[in-house]
């Protein structure tokens, strides 16, 4: 069943199918059928109720007209009497007619009208007015009067409406008397009145169970003409069954119909559908049930069509398949050992001729001797466990030849119990080869990552480390300190640089500075605990960064020792090398955003500290410093707009001789003419201006500035025979220092540079040494300033030859005081002198100080005992007034 389950009868060709065609007919014929005997059924029961309805009328009609008929014969009686007895008086009469009437007649009363006129009348009693009544002159009743006595025959009138009340019918009897000679002759009228009600009545027209209903009409029995006096007029319009009622005198018509009409529906009405029906089914059920096991005959015929024609169509694929792919298919009968190989499998074996008479120990001698245990194994596994069957072997052909066989099968039970392994077969040798390829490759692929692996992490190594000296290099440092944000990896920061470094470099060579450096990154690397680290980070600069939780005096400490060691002298090639390095330190708040950029900063601001605070020192970060470093950030900005805008412009401090205090010279000090702060002095610039290396601009300013004043003074006739102005070393190595100097106007002897001592200290320095010549070249002269401070030899200033030296005011200004101080000075002229040189004192603040100085032999006073510097204008003016020979 679960076949017929499958089976769909198409819906959409439902009307088509022969068994609902068969099925509808049937239907049909039954339906027709069926009408027809209801059709049948009604016309029989037609038949029958008029047949019935006829009975009844027939009996009504017989009692009517039999009544009718027996009140006539009583009157006539009556009227044989009278035309015997033409004499006849009213007792007579009413003794007759009472007689005739008697109790079983509808006669009401009778009259009797001799000569037309009544007076005679049974009963009287009730129908005394009648006494009297003339046919001939009443209006309503001469003519059917009249009529009677002209056809010489009863006439029946009615029904009538009675003076007494109620209905009645008439019949008007002519009376001749004939007499003996046989002549007719007229005696009068009898005229007789029937009660309509009582004749209905008695005549069964008013009986309650009478089945029919019953019209009459024929008034005045005029036949089927006269109008209707009983029943309902519509009966004889509703096809009734009619008769006639034969009257003395004409007649009436009578029509009945069944008492509940024609259209009732016959008793056995139900019945006979049931029946049509029960039949109807008993053709039809049978049909359909055949016609519907038909349909589905034909359908389960169809869909064996359909699969026998998938199943070719998939054994020809299967067949094509198999063709194409070189599959062989083997089976074996488990229970009989029964081998079945195809053609493909022969091939597969070399063994293409004997397909059929293959048993197991054929496969098995077949397969590789290094094979056959595994391949027996794996088979006879497969069977055992009835599961499916894989296995990989090698198969050796007739011919020799070896090829790798994948085998695959699966145990299968029939319907009747035969177990069976079926499977497949093939040449997996192009696959093994194959894979093998692929592993041998992919191993060496491996082989190759892992070399290349090894390579980037050898470059990723040098990337992040110094060649030289194998720390950890600047993107090393910024990785770390980049990493570092989230704060727990770098504590602190120790910058340091090494000092005198450039020198040992320019002066013993590369090799010696790179000895210097590996040098250094050892000594680091031992001072720092484990956990830190060391990088290089420049040339000769370093950085400690420290790991682990740490305070200043730990820092201190560590920085303490770095100094002490890097101290020591290192011998290279017969050289003690020394140098020394300063360190600046920051200390991390790694809550604060870049956190390992602000800590390089802080700990490089520190190291400039240290730098200028004198070398070989450490100083940690602060925040005083660091707002210094941004003042002096801001001064910088300043004066380098102050340049622009020439804000800096000279003062002039004049210079005596020592004897006759005339004036001998101007020396111009620079000023800065702050915008908001007044007037600087040079204090409060000029080791900003010397960071940012602008104090050449600044000089160069002065320079231009005096020389254009001179101009001014000469013009207003006042005589200052020499001006000098301060020269920055910076200016003095300038290469460019002597062309800069074309173009400017000065009178030869008249200019005079004062170069500090300290600049004689280095010797060395050969564009010194020529700019200094090409000064003197160009008729300017050289003052030494400031000496006595610094360690000028006796032997640089034979080499330079000064035109002046100019004494320090810090060793002026005790000169009151102390007596060694006085013959140092003395012995400093003294060796001026002794050189051709001029000798200047600065810094002579009282008059006692100019007359020490003058008494010891000093050429020229400067100070504020005799002229403070001064601008242009004021100095014209201070000129002219000589003020300072009152003083004096
Ligand atoms: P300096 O060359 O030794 O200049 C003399 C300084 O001594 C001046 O200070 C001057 O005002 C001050 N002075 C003069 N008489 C007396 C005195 O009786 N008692 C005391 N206590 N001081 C006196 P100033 O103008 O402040 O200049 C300071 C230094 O700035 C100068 O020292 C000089 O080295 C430098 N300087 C000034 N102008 C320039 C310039 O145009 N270029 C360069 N490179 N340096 C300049
Ligand atoms: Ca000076
Ligand atoms: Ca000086």
């Amino acid at each position: 069943m679960t076949g017929n389950s499958k089976l769909k009868l198409k819906r959409g060709h439902l009307f088509l199918r022969p068994s609902v065609i068969a099925g509808s007919i049937a239907l049909a014929v039954t339906v027709a059928t069926g009408v027809f005997a209801e059709y049948q059924n009604r016309i029989v029961h037609h038949q029958k109720t008029h047949a019935k309805v006829s009975e009844q009328l027939g009996l009504v009609r017989a009692k009517l007209e039999g009544n009718i008929t027996s009140n006539i014969q009583l009157v006539r009686g009556l009227v044989s009497v009278i035309a015997t007895q033409p004499d006849i008086d009213q007792a007579r009469f009413a003794s007759i007619a009472g007689g005739l009437i008697g109790q079983h007649s509808q006669l009401r009363n009778i009259a009797g009208a001799p000569g037309l006129v009544i007076s005679l009348m049974y009963p009287m009693e009730g129908n005394e007015q009648a006494i009297g009544l003339d046919y001939r002159k009443n209006d309503i009743q001469r003519e059917p009067a009249m009529r009677a006595v002209r056809s010489e025959q009863m006439v029946l009138a009615g029904p009538v409406n009675l003076l007494q009340g109620g209905k009645g019918f008439i019949g008007r009897f002519p009376v001749f008397t004939e007499n003996d000679s046989g002549t007719r002759t007229l005696w009068g009228l009898v005229s007789a009145v029937v009660d309509v009600d009582r004749l209905f009545a008695e005549s069964g027209l008013r009986s309650d169970d009478l089945p029919i209903k019953i019209a009459i009409r024929g008034q005045n029995a005029t036949g089927a003409k006269g109008g209707v006096f009983f029943g309902d007029a519509g009966i004889f319009n509703d096809d009734p069954v009619t008769s006639q009622v034969s009257l003395p005198s004409g007649s009436w018509q009578i029509a009945a119909i069944p008492a509940a009409g024609w259209s009732s529906t016959p008793e056995n009405a139900w019945q006979i559908r049931f029946l049509i029906l029960l039949a109807g089914l008993l053709v039809i059920l049978p049909i359909s049930i055949v016609g519907y096991l038909n349909d589905l005959r034909h359908a389960h015929m169809q869909e064996l069509d359909r699969r026998r024609l998938q199943l070719q169509r998939l054994s020809r694929r299967h067949q094509l398949a198999l063709d194409t792919s070189r599959i062989g298919v083997w089976e074996l009968n488990l229970d009989t050992l029964e081998v079945t190989w195809d053609r493909r499998m022969g091939e597969l074996y070399g063994i293409s001729d004997d397909v059929k008479q293959v048993t197991m120990d054929t496969w098995l001698t077949a397969v590789h001797p290094d094979d056959r245990v595994q391949a027996n194994k794996d088979f006879q596994q497969a069977v055992r466990e009835s599961r499916t069957y894989t296995s990989n072997f090698r198969v050796t052909t007739s011919e020799g030849a070896t090829r790798w066989v994948r085998s695959i099968g699966a145990v299968h039970e029939e319907l009747g119990g035969q177990r069976y392994i079926v499977g497949v077969n093939w040449d997996v040798s192009a696959d093994v080869e194959l894979n093998a390829r692929l592993l041998a490759a992919k191993q060496s692929a491996e082989q190759r990552n892992s070399e290349l692996e090894e390579a980037r992490a050898q470059m990723e190594h040098n990337s992040l480390h110094d060649s030289l000296t194998g720390l950890p290099n600047r993107r090393f440092l910024d990785n770390k300190l980049a990493g570092g944000q989230a704060g727990d990896t770098v504590t602190a920061l120790l910058h340091i640089d090494l000092d005198r470094f450039k020198q040992i470099n320019d002066t013993l060579g590369h090799a010696a500075g790179d000895a210097m450096l590996s040098h250094a990154a050892s000594v680091l690397s031992a001072s720092v605990r484990a956990g830190d680290f060391v990088a290089r980070i420049g040339g000769d600069e370093f950085i400690i960064a420290t790991t682990s939780e740490t305070n200043e005096d730990e820092l201190a400490a560590l920085a303490n020792r770095i100094i002490m060691k890097m101290r020591e002298p290192v011998p290279y090639e017969g050289h003690e090398c020394r140098f020394g390095v300063s360190i600046g330190i920051a200390m991390g708040d790694p809550d604060k955003t870049n956190y390992g950029e602000r800590l390089l900063i802080d700990a490089d601001i520190a190291l400039y500290r240290a730098k200028s605070n004198g070398r070989n020192r450490y100083e940690f970060f602060n925040a005083s410093l660091k707002a210094e470093i941004i003042r002096n950030k801001r001064i910088a900005d300043d004066i380098l707009n102050g340049l622009d805008r020439n804000e800096f412009i000279p003062y002039f401090q004049l210079q005596f001789d020592a004897k006759t205090l005339d004036i001998v010279g101007v020396e111009a000090l620079a000023r800065w003419i702050h915008p908001s702060e007044g007037v600087l002095a040079p204090d409060a610039f000029l080791k900003t201006a010397g960071e940012l290396n602008v104090v050449p601009l600044v000089d160069r300013a002065i320079l231009e500035q005096t020389l254009w004043q001179s101009t001014r003074w000469k013009a207003a006739g006042l005589s200052i025979p020499k001006m000098s102005v301060n020269v920055s070393a910076g200016r003095l190595y300038d290469d460019d220092l002597i062309e800069s100097l074309n173009g400017l106007a000065f009178d030869r002897g008249t200019l005079s540079f004062e170069l500090l001592e300290s600049i004689f200290l280095d010797d060395k320095n050969e564009t010194i040494v020529a700019n200094i010549a090409h000064l003197k070249a160009l008729g300017i002269d050289i003052e030494i300033d400031d000496f006595g401070t610094g360690f000028a030899s006796i032997v640089s200033l034979v080499q330079v030859k000064p035109a002046r030296l100019k004494i320090d005011r810090q060793l002026i200004s005790p000169l009151l005081r102390s007596d060694s101080q006085r013959n140092l000075v003395a012995s400093i002229i003294d060796i001026g002198q002794s050189l051709g040189i001029k000798v200047v004192a600065e810094g002579v603040e009282t008059m006692e100080h100019a007359a020490i100085l003058r008494d010891i032999g000093c050429d020229t006073l400067q100070g504020y005992a005799l002229a403070r510097p001064m601008p242009s204008d004021e100095l014209m003016a201070f000129i002219r007034e000589e003020s300072w020979r009152q003083v004096a």
